[in-house]
């Protein structure tokens, strides 16, 4: 693969997060946690030089890929030669609109395996808008770096624990694989990676009656880490004049106030969120 980006006379964009993997072992080991066969279809992100489309295109019915930067697509049309269940799109893939590409590729009922080595610049974003925009996606094994996939899989009580744990863990049940040191890239990034499965739910973790308002709660709650959950309600949420109403909510669904936001559960951000409904419109 170094060979062909050699020869292709390509030079890596660090701002594009071109970090290309050259080890076949990683490679394969990512392709096994997606538990892929001859039936699946896949949807890779950043196919790069094509090193894991090669893999995933071996193991899955049908690989559809977005990359963004157009120069690899001669690299690509060598690197994928001779296989024909691979479509390549060029574009963003916050910018796509990934449901026309998978209505062309994929049958109206089959669902999609995510599979990336997503580039480290976007990878929030990216992640939230695969899980968040409807996509048939059902499962994503994606390498990340290792600090962010401790947070998408961290519970409470947890430094790493934050809003996005909460939003990824109400939407898909996250698994740390394995982590990967930052010797199998060419350029080696300054940071170790982690390959992580998500098991995007059927249904969702727990039930709210207003989601907008559960991430805002989520959000205000850990906005200020070091304060307490009342002061975080008040300061970013409400203000002083509801304090003794916020009280006396807590208290009803049984939190403590003094609590701070990093120690709630989902299922106990979902109650006081519900329980605040009656709020929202003062706030
Ligand atoms: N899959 C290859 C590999 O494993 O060696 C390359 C992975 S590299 C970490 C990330 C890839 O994502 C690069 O090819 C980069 O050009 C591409 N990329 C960066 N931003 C992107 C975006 N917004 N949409 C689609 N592809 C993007």
């Amino acid at each position: 693969m170094q060979d062909m980006i050699r020869r292709h006379q390509f030079t890596l964009k660090k701002s594009l997060g071109q970090n290309f993997l050259v080890d076949e072992n990683i490679l394969n080991k990512i392709a096994s946690a997606a538990d892929l066969d001859e039936e699946s279809y896949v949807l890779e992100i950043g196919p790069g030089a094509g090193a894991l489309t090669q893999v995933l295109a071996d193991q899955a019915k049908k690989v559809v890929a977005v990359e963004i930067d157009r120069r690899l697509e001669t690299v690509l049309n060598d690197t994928l030669y001779g296989f024909d269940n691979v479509s390549v799109y060029f574009g963003d893939a916050l910018k796509l609109d990934l449901h026309d590409i998978l209505s062309k590729e994929i049958p109206a009922d089959a669902t999609v395996t995510v599979v990336a080595n997503l580039p480290y610049y976007v990878t929030t974003p990216i992640l939230m808008r695969l899980l968040t925009d409807g996509l048939p996606i059902n499962k994503m094994v994606v390498m990340i770096q290792k600090e962010v996939a401790s947070r998408l899989e961290a519970i409470p009580g947890e430094k790493s624990y934050g809003s996005l744990s909460i939003a990824v863990q109400y939407l898909a049940e996250p698994r740390i694989i394995m982590t990967v040191p930052k010797t199998v890239f060419v350029p080696q990034p300054n940071v170790d990676s982690a390959v992580i499965r998500l098991d995007i739910r059927t249904e969702k973790k727990v039930r709210v009656i207003d989601e907008p308002f559960f991430f805002r709660l989520v959000r205000a709650s850990f906005a200020q880490r070091r304060k307490t959950l009342i002061n975080n309600l008040i300061n970013n949420l409400y203000n002083k004049n509801h304090k003794e109403l916020l009280l006396d909510i807590l208290n009803r669904v049984g939190i403590d106030p003094g609590r701070r936001g990093e120690t709630l559960t989902i299922e106990e951000f979902a109650r006081l969120s519900d329980a605040l409904g009656e709020l929202t419109d003062m706030s």
